[in-house]
């Protein structure tokens, strides 16, 4: 009998393994479709100054909704992306799409937009940023990459090299999700980052736990020391926000509390309305 069950455990987790293996094959074939016929699209996530209460820039997110399969996080499309090479047509059109948009916004408000490893590896990041840039007439400074420390780890000569090209041109470079990945502080020092974007994780639970309160102020300490505008990822309550301001330097904050990530249109009002508005707009509802 229980050879027979184990038998019949066995046939399950294989048809279990085949449909996720079919599931992810379709997704492969869905994504390259998507990309070639230009079908992804962009979300903003505004990061605030912290003192002046200003949108300085805005964070592209590329958004896959798929007629039947529904909305694919970029948790699961990019992955696969990068898996199939797609990466790089997918990273082009970013780039172009999101440094158009910019040139629509005030001059104060700059646009970041993600690079991953498999970018570096295919070695023509420096010629998407350039194309980008010459056929939108933005401004070098006004662009920023985005790099984790995994693509560091994978690339690290690559990106180096390139990312010092593109630092020496005005462009912003800033380590994202910092404190998730090894968190070589090497990286610091051997690379021209601009920003140091401390991941969520460490923002959390800051109004529980004071030993995370102590730990995001001392790391955003560090990269106050070494000149590096330093930003928190997922700023979502306004108890969170009072902790930030009181206890650490830490000059940007972005997260759901200043806004989710959102459509052209939608980012454009909030760049408007948060360039008059001292509070963020959650407050300003709240105290009616
Ligand atoms: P990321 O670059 O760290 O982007 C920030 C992620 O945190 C976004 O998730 C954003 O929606 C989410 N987030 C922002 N504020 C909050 C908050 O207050 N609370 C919580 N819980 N989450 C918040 P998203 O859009 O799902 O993207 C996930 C990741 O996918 C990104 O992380 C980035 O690594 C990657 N990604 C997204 N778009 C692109 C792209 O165009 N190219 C590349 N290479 N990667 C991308
Ligand atoms: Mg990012
Ligand atoms: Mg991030
Ligand atoms: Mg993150």
């Amino acid at each position: 009998k229980a050879k027979a069950e184990g038998k019949a455990h066995a046939q399950i987790f294989h048809e279990e393994l085949d449909t996720e293996y079919r599931y992810r094959q379709r997704l492969k074939a869905e994504l390259r479709a998507c990309v070639a016929a230009k079908g992804l699209s962009l979300a903003y996530q505004p990061l605030i100054d912290l003192r002046t209460r200003r949108v300085v820039a805005c964070e592209a997110l590329a958004r896959w909704h798929h007629a039947e399969l529904g909305t694919i996080p970029p948790s699961v499309f990019i992955p696969i992306a990068e898996e199939t090479g797609l990466i790089s047509d997918i990273t082009r059109w970013v780039l172009e799409t999101a440094t158009r948009d910019c040139r629509t916004w005030p001059d104060e408000v700059s646009v970041s937009v993600n690079v991953s490893a498999r970018d570096f590896r295919i070695g023509n990041v420096a010629d998407l940023v350039h194309d980008a840039l010459a056929n939108s007439g933005l401004a070098a400074h006004r662009l920023e990459i985005e790099v984790t420390e995994t693509a560091l780890i994978e690339q690290r000569d690559a990106a180096t090299k390139v990312l010092g090209l593109l630092a020496r041109e005005g462009i912003g470079i800033a380590l994202d999700d910092f404190g998730t990945g090894y968190s070589s502080l090497s990286y610091l020092q051997a690379l021209p980052f601009t920003k140091l974007k401390i991941d969520r994780s460490f923002v959390a639970d800051i109004a529980t736990n004071p030993r995370s309160l102590k730990l995001l102020s001392n790391v955003a300490q560090l990269g106050k020391d070494i000149d590096l505008i330093v930003t928190a990822e997922g700023v979502e309550t306004d108890a969170q926000l009072d902790l930030i301001e009181a206890n650490t330097g830490i000059d940007q904050i972005q997260g759901y509390l200043f806004g989710v990530p959102l459509p052209r249109g939608k980012v454009a009002q909030i760049i408007t309305r948060m360039g008059q508005s001292a509070r963020p707009a959650t407050r300003k509802q709240k105290q009616g």
